[in-house]
Parts: C-alpha cells; structure tokens; sequence
C-alpha cells in the first residue's frame, strides 16, 4: 500500500528517505512526485556548457575528452583529472586518491556529470563530481536504462543527490505506487481536456514523447493555477465577510454638488469605474478594490467622488499617500478641486461642503493636534495623510472608506490594520489607486484578493510625449542638444525636471545601513556584471547645470532628505512657476502635477526600472502642451539595457510596456519576495505564458468556492489547497 502520505524511509529505505528529506525537504510519496524535472534532455543531447551559470548545482550531459592522473606534489596521493566537453567548450572534474576513476573516465564515453559550476583560472570546473556514464558495457547502471527513453528527466538536484539518484527514486515509487483519488472533479477535468493525476504525474517523470509532456504540464499547470486562485476566492470571501459601514449614495449630497460643477466631462472609464465603485460602498461589506489606470487618466477624480460619497453617508474617508509632499500635494489638489464644497465651517462654504484635513508628523505640534482632534470628532470629512494615519492609529469618530493612492503594494498586513477601524468595529471600504499597470496574470494572482479595475482611457485633450533615448556614450553631442531643448522649453514659458538616480549628500557617502532609503531605485544589474560608476547626483548635477548649460534659469532641488517644510516650499515654488527646472530624485516619481511642466530629462536613466520610468514621464504632459521625456544613458546599443530603454521609448501604453518589462525581466523579480516562499509551491505555472490557465482556473474557483466557501464537499482541493499554498503562504501573494 503505497499511497500520497507514505513517508519516503519505508518506500525507499531510511538512509535515501532521509537523504531526500535534509537535501531537498521531500519526506512523502506525494513530495517526491510532485518534485518534477527541471527539464528533459533528448536521446544523445548534450548540454550546452556555455549556458552554465556560475555557483550553480548542475547537471550536465557530456563527453570525456581526456583524462590524467598524476601524483600530487605536497602530500602523498593521487590526482584524476578528465576533462568533459560538449563539442564545444569543456569542464574539469577532478578526483583526489581515486586513482581507479581514470580507467572508468574513458576519453570517448558519454555520460551525467553533476555539481557546482566553478571557475580556477578561466577554466570552468565542476566541483565535488559525481557521474553516471552511460553505455553499452558492463555497468547495469540506472542511467544506462534511462537513457534508453527518448527524453531523459533532469531533477533539481543537490549535492549528493544527483539527478539520476532521483529518477530512480522516482521509479521505484511508481512501481509500488497505488495512485491517488484525484483531487479534481472529474467534471471539471473534462471541461477542460485535462488527463488525470496519475497519468499526468507519471508522464511528467517518465515522458513517452513531447506530447506524454505537453497533457502532463498542461494538467499539473492547472493543479497550481487552481490552488491559488481557490485561496485568493476564499481570502476575497473571507474578507467580504466582514461587516463594514454602508455609504449609499444621497442624491442631493455633495457628490452630486460636486459632478455638477466639474469643469470637464468625466471619461467613460471614470464613469463605469465611479458606478462599480458606488455601488461596492453602499454594501454592508467591505469593497477591496484596486483602480489601475495611466498615469494623468484621472483617478484622483474617481477617489474624491467615492470619498464623497461616503461623506454623504455622513462618514468620514482618509486618503493615504506614499510620502508627506505628495500628501501636501492631494490636500491641495483635493481642495482646488472642491473649491467652496471643501471649506466647510469656513465664511462662503456651500450648504453641503465637508472639509479637508491635512494630518502628517511634520506638521507643527499644534496644527497636528487639531487635526487629530478633527479626526476623532468626526469634524474633519477628508483626512489626508501617509500611512502612519493607520500606524498611528489615529482615531476616527466614523471612518467609512480610505482611499490609498499610487500604492499597489497595500497588502494583507495594511489591510489587516484598517479592520474594526470603522465604526462600531466594522472594517472601511477600501479603494485602492495605481498607476502602476499590472499585467493581468499578475493581477489575478498576485493582488488577486482585490478586484481590479483599469482605467485606460486619458481624459480628451491630454498631450502627447514623446521620449527618446539619449546615449552619451554613442553621440556624445546629443546631451548638448538636450539642455538646448530644456532651455527652449523655459524660454516658451513651460518648466522642466531632470531627475537623477542619487541625492549625493554625505548620506550617500555612508556605507548602505541594511535599509535601502526609498529615494534610490532598485538598481537593475548592468549587462556585463563591471564595476560601474555611481549613478548621477542630483546635488552634483544640480550644481554642473546652473554653472554651466542651464546657467541663468531658475534651478531647485528636490529629494527625500530635505526636511519636511522645505520639500514642501519647494514643490509650492515649481507649481507656482517660480522655479523653471527642478533637478530631483525619484519624489517626483508618483502624484506631482504641474501641468506647466513639458520636460524630463533622466540622467542615467538605465539605473531605473521600466516602470519607473513611465511613471516619471507620466509627470509631464499634463497640460495642453506637448511632452517631451530624454532618457540619458551610457548604456550602449544592443544591450538588454537599450533594450529597455527603447521600449520605454516606443510606447506610452503603460499596459504594453508592463508586458514588455515582465518579458525582458526574470518573473522572480516582479513578484519579490512572494516568489521565494512560493517556489516550492509554483513550479509549473508561469505567470507570463499561462494567462488563460489563470484566467479559467480564477473562473473555477469563484465557482467552487461561491457554492462551497469552506471546501466541505471538495475535501481533494482543500488538500491541494495547502499542499501549495498553506496557510501561511496565502498572505505573503499579495506581501511582494
Ligand atoms: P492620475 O490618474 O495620474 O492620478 P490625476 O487624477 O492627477 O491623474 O489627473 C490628472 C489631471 O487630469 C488633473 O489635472 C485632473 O483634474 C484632470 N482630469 C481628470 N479627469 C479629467 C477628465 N475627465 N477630463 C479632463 N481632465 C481631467
Ligand atoms: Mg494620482
């Protein structure tokens, strides 16, 4: 009786049993199974030693070329040295006193090698070596068998415990295997022309042929897809199940007011978002949504009319920002757009007008405490801060909704402080803002307890950019031709940033203190792994333009190390048009809107991500005159780097370069930390090639789980549930 849950010591014997659980946390039948090749290599391939990355535990199918053994000079002994090559480039594998491994090592035969790839002297080596050599002759080996099938299995394997001790482990456990029910129904497998578990588990370990593989991957895909999305439905279930305060909607309120005197008409997608929206707030459950849309598409109108909604209902909303300035910023902003619907208690307010609090920690003592005190009466409508609004719990005499703006990162934790926060203990509705866009596999799995709407459209009128790409590097001139255009720029009355990688005070000079200070982007690898020089200043450059290309226009500063009242003076100054160019870092990345502003110039702007750089240029171009955005690099062309670059250049469609950034980028990255706890999990699944499994599996389970949210009658999928994604694992999806 070999069924899931056997543990591996009384199938394979206690010493393997116990290999497999130390060397690679597999301790059941079921681990083992699901523990799938890496790949497969093809009857008589051998592997491409150029592709080997160094450091890496490898399995490598070559050809010894030569062999040697030769005593050693200090200490009594010999070495075998065999050189191992794939036609084209070679390996050396050493053995110390194992003088026999060179008549076995004969120059000729075939065979897997596996270990750690490491260099000595520009030769590359595989250390600590251990081999099956195929062949016709005496060795009854394992591999000799295997290799008799068309596609031989290469595991993920660890020292010690080659890819060949697995395959046999693999087949020793299909042999007295009994199989397992499966834990998809059967209805559903035949919707979807999906194999059973056994056939599938077997083919993925012993394929037939190509197609033994493509029904396996295709079943053991939607075994992942489906976990997931079966946790996120519950997750989005559970979540709704709180109570929270419902904000119908008061025909003559102040949203009403408000739609009437808007001086422009609101996009479709505003409209049909603003609807969805209404409707979610007037629930007596919690609304988790998620708004993406481009950058200038308008979301803050779609947050302020939700946020006056709520204030209809008599409740009050808290807006978050990411950093103090832009929170400065929306209470503005938020204010112009109310005009007299926002100055309530103030001499000339309309009859239905709520008020707008601003509520940060570098307001003066008693400012703040009059903000707080607005806050917990139930005075202040609209309290707009940063998330220490949440962290510091501030208190809320009836908080009905917050909105969290230009931060898709707001994950289970934060949403985890909001609950009871409303009243009498129920959870806010919560909207959240990004324009940062999301590609949809990403979406559905990442964020996929939110329910997420794009905004696509840009609201009429709204100018274009156009970027381009400068390489100092190739056409040294074109940097010149740059401050020209930014001269030009101010000259027509516009204004200009120039944002740069690093801030460059003595801050900088300090060696990094764990943290990394949220002014610096994550800085992407360069193509070729050299030293690089430190990114662009923008004290440094700052200095350089008003000395030299920029001299005599009206040059500021801007970064996250300047106190709090100066940031804010000096953003004031820009949106007034008393500064012409202001040379910042990323700060200006999210929320900053001065419609007057028609340039950027990115120094180093390989330093920055994809992403980030739309965001940046989303700065510009929001008036009515035309964008133009020069991304200045060193970077040469033909790089992965230019390769970036170019894309940022080649479209505005946010939606398309986040596509093309999840191309150009290992999906590792994109998902963070959330990859590292779930790559035991996801290990078929990708999230850039299996949108459709994703989508119909997200199809599935809101099914399944709108009919059976504890999974009582589908005792299989809540085993499979936690069998990739536990408990635990469920929060961090979304933690990346
Ligand atoms: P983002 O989505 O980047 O946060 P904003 O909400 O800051 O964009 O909007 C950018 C600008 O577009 C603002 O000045 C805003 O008043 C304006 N705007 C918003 N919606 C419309 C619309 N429907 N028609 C014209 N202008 C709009
Ligand atoms: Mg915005």
């Amino acid at each position: 009786m070999t069924s899931w849950d056997v543990t591996l010591d009384r199938v394979l014997g206690a010493k393997t049993g116990k290999a497999l659980d130390s060397a690679l946390g597999l301790s059941t039948v079921g681990d083992l199974l699901r523990h799938y090749p890496r790949r497969y290599a093809e009857r008589g391939e051998l592997t491409a030693i150029a592709g080997l990355e160094l450091g890496e535990h490898a399995t490598v199918l070559a050809q010894v070329e030569r062999v040697a053994k030769r005593s050693m000079k200090s200490r009594r002994g010999t070495i075998v040295e065999a050189r191992i090559t794939d036609g084209h480039r070679s390996l050396t594998i050493t053995f110390f006193n194992q003088a026999w491994r060179e008549r076995e090592l004969l120059p000729g035969r075939r065979g897997m090698f596996a270990g750690k790839v490491t260099a000595y002297r520009n030769n590359l080596q595989l250390a600590h070596p251990e081999y099956q050599l195929f062949g016709e002759d005496a060795d009854v080996g394992s591999a000799a068998e295997e290799f008799a099938a068309a596609l031989l299995p290469v595991y993920p394997a660890a020292q010690g415990l080659p890819s060949w001790s697995l395959a046999r482990c693999v087949r020793q456990v299909l042999d007295v295997w009994d199989g397992t029910d499966d834990p998809l129904p059967a209805e559903l497998r035949e919707r979807h022309g999906l194999s059973d578990l056994d056939t599938a588990l077997r083919r993925i370990h012993q394929p037939q042929d190509h197609e033994d593989l493509a029904t396996a991957r295709q079943r053991l895909k939607w075994d992942e897809a489906l976990s997931v999305q079966l946790a996120l439905a519950r997750l989005r279930g559970s979540a709704e199940s709180h109570p929270a305060p419902s904000c119908p909607p008061r025909p003559d309120g102040v949203r009403t007011a408000f739609d009437e005197r808007l001086p422009f008409e609101l996009t479709a997608g505003q409209r049909e978002i603003g609807e969805r929206v209404a409707v979610d707030l007037t629930a007596e459950h919690p609304m988790n949504r998620l708004v993406q849309g481009e950058v200038g598409s308008g979301k803050t109108v779609v947050a302020l009319r939700a946020m006056l909604q709520a204030v209809d209902a008599g409740r009050q909303t808290a807006m978050l920002a990411p950093t103090e300035v832009l929170a400065a910023q929306h209470a503005r902003s938020l204010s112009e757009l109310l005009g007299d619907l926002g100055r309530a208690g103030e001499l000339g307010a309309a009859e239905q007008a709520t008020s707008v609090t601003l509520l940060t920690g570098s307001l003066p003592t008693a400012q703040r405490r009059a903000a707080m005190l607005a806050a917990a009466s139930g005075e202040a409508g609209i309290v707009v801060g940063t998330h220490a609004l949440i962290q510091d719990r501030v208190s809320f005499a009836d908080l009905g909704l917050v909105v969290v703006d230009e931060q898709h990162r707001f994950g289970v934790e934060q949403r985890d402080a909001l609950r009871a926060r409303g009243p009498a203990g129920t959870s806010p509705h919560v909207l959240v803002m990004t324009a940062t866009p999301i590609p949809r596999t990403v979406a559905m799995t990442v964020y996929g307890d939110l329910e997420v709407s794009a905004l696509r459209e840009l609201p009429r009128g709204r100018s274009p950019i156009s970027t381009s790409v400068v390489p100092v590097a190739e056409k040294p001139g074109w940097l010149d031709r740059a401050w020209a255009r930014v001269r030009e720029e101010v000259a027509a009355g516009h204004q200009a940033y120039v944002v740069c990688p690093r801030i460059g005070d003595d801050e900088d000079e300090k060696p990094a203190k764990g943290k990394k200070k949220s002014a610096e982007p994550e800085e992407p690898p360069s193509d070729d792994g050299q030293q690089r020089r430190p990114p662009l200043a923008v004290l440094e450059v700052a200095e350089q333009l008003t000395a030299g290309p920029l001299a005599g226009l009206r040059v500021a500063v801007l970064h996250g190390r300047l106190p709090a009242d100066e940031k804010d003076a000096v953003m004031r100054g820009f949106a007034a048009g008393e500064v012409d160019v202001l040379v910042a870092t990323t700060v200006v990345e999210v929320g900053v809107n001065v419609p007057n502003a028609t340039a950027m110039v990115i120094m180093d702007a390989d330093r920055f991500g994809v992403s980030q750089l739309h965001q940046l240029r989303g700065r510009i171009g929001r008036g009515s005159a035309a964008g133009l955005c020069l991304l200045v690099t060193d970077a040469m062309g033909g790089t992965t780097t230019r390769e970036r670059l170019d894309a940022v250049a080649s479209t505005t469609d946010g939606f398309e370069l986040a596509q093309l950034d999840l191309e150009l980028r290992r999906e590792g990255d994109i998902l963070g930390a959330a990859q590292s706890g779930r790559r035991s999990g996801l290990k078929m699944l990708s999230l850039l090639r299996d949108e459709d499994v994703i989508a119909e599996a997200r199809d599935e389970a809101e099914r399944v789980v709108g009919a059976d949210p504890e999974l009582r009658a589908h005792p299989g999928l809540a085993r499979m549930v936690a069998e990739v994604v536990d408990e635990e694992r469920a929060g961090f999806l979304e933690k990346s």
